[in-house]
């Protein structure tokens, strides 16, 4: 018998997501972002939830590949362009869109042989500072690049850098609006948090391009939840309980001796560790759902193993389910972002770092 452990991803939930987005931005085109291989769930085993996108926003080519050889006909963008002149072939033979933020890109273009002009995003630098054109240099590479005769359309986009928080997007919006008010072409502006909490974005945009909140975790947490949002976990990492031992009180748990039982008390050992991808960084107290049951980790984390609290729930032992996050058989759901607060990070992360080693099943 194989460990029992396992990932599920949940089709249904990205269908409901994906209508999440569309109902915050109904007037725009939604690119479903699937970068680093889906945020860990995996393009193949995501593409079914996902086909009702408009594209797909991604940023390896070998990803792009994957996505054409699931027969996707429509656009996909890759959101940090091209890396060297070859890239370009790809792009042309593939169809795929492509950003351009530096002047290395643009000398690319200008040397790739093509009959086909390729579509795409010139992105301004509004304030992130991280990829992009500075404002005052940004028309004068829409200028260069649409002399270009390897270059059909030119649209433009930008990125936020706070548009979860408090600093918002105020001023990255006026930037950008006062650059490209008079440029032609379609816009991209919004991320999930921008799309969910900033409708001044989304009414300028053409496109929007939701990641984590198509995965089932608020970009704002823990201002706002998942639910609040009515988004649903697109991926449970559920194991079973293989020991169950009853201790007395000032007895430890786990490496340590991290937690000491105030009083007797019957705990579970779980398969899963952070060889799994669950955080070894999580304390005690970080929340589980036994059974579907509510419930917490106790001590260190092991890497092949963590412990949990069966207090509240006498009729869990071994064999009992123990979802580390996403949703119980009973229906009962524990958000990822709950867990990664624990761990000092984001649901991003925990998605992402999901192991190897775990087997994954998809389902409805
Ligand atoms: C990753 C990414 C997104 C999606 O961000 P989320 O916070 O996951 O919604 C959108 N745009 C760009 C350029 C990105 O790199």
């Amino acid at each position: 018998m194989p460990r029992p452990i396992q990932a599920t991803i949940h089709t249904q939930a990205f269908v409901n997501n994906l209508a999440v987005a569309r109902r915050a931005a109904p007037d725009a085109r939604v690119w479903a972002v699937v970068k680093a291989n889906a945020y860990g769930h995996g393009i193949e085993r995501v593409f079914d939830g996902l086909r009702g996108a408009d594209g797909f926003a991604l940023l390896d080519l070998a990803e792009a590949q994957r996505v054409r050889d699931l027969g996707w006909r429509g656009p996909i963008l890759l959101l940090e362009g091209v890396f060297e002149l070859r890239d370009l072939e790809l792009c042309s033979r593939l169809d795929l869109w492509h950003t351009v933020h530096c002047d290395a890109q643009i000398d690319m273009l200008a040397a790739h042989k093509t009959n086909v002009p390729h579509r795409v995003f010139l992105k301004m630098n509004s304030g992130m500072n991280r990829l992009g054109f500075a404002p005052d240099q940004y028309r004068s590479a829409w200028t260069r690049l649409n002399a270009l005769p390897q270059v059909d359309e030119i649209s433009l986009m930008t990125h936020f850098g706070n548009a979860d928080g408090p600093l918002g997007i105020a001023d990255a919006m006026a930037v950008f609006a006062a650059v490209t008010s008079d440029l032609p072409g379609e816009r991209t502006l919004s991320n999930s948090a921008a799309t969910l909490r900033h409708p001044d974005a989304v009414q300028v945009s053409d496109w929007v391009r939701p990641g984590i909140a198509i995965y089932g975790s608020a970009p704002d947490y823990p201002e706002h939840t998942a639910a609040h949002w009515g988004l649903q976990p697109t991926m449970t990492l559920a194991a079973k309980i293989i020991a169950v031992q009853a201790i007395s009180a000032g007895a430890g748990v786990g490496y340590g001796s991290n937690f000491v039982a105030q009083e007797a008390m019957r705990i579970g050992v779980v398969a899963c560790g952070y060889a799994d991808g669950y955080p070894r960084i999580c304390p005690t107290g970080t929340p589980v759902l036994v059974d579907g049951v509510r419930s917490r980790t106790l001590g260190r984390v092991s890497m092949d193993m963590l412990a949990v609290d069966l207090t509240p729930v006498p009729d869990a032992g071994q064999g009992s389910e123990v979802t580390l996050w996403g949703r119980a058989a009973n229906g009962a759901v524990l958000s990822i972002d709950e867990v990664a607060r624990q761990a000092q990070t984001v649901g991003y992360e925990l998605m992402c770092a999901l192991a190897q080693r775990v087997p994954v099943v998809v389902a409805e």
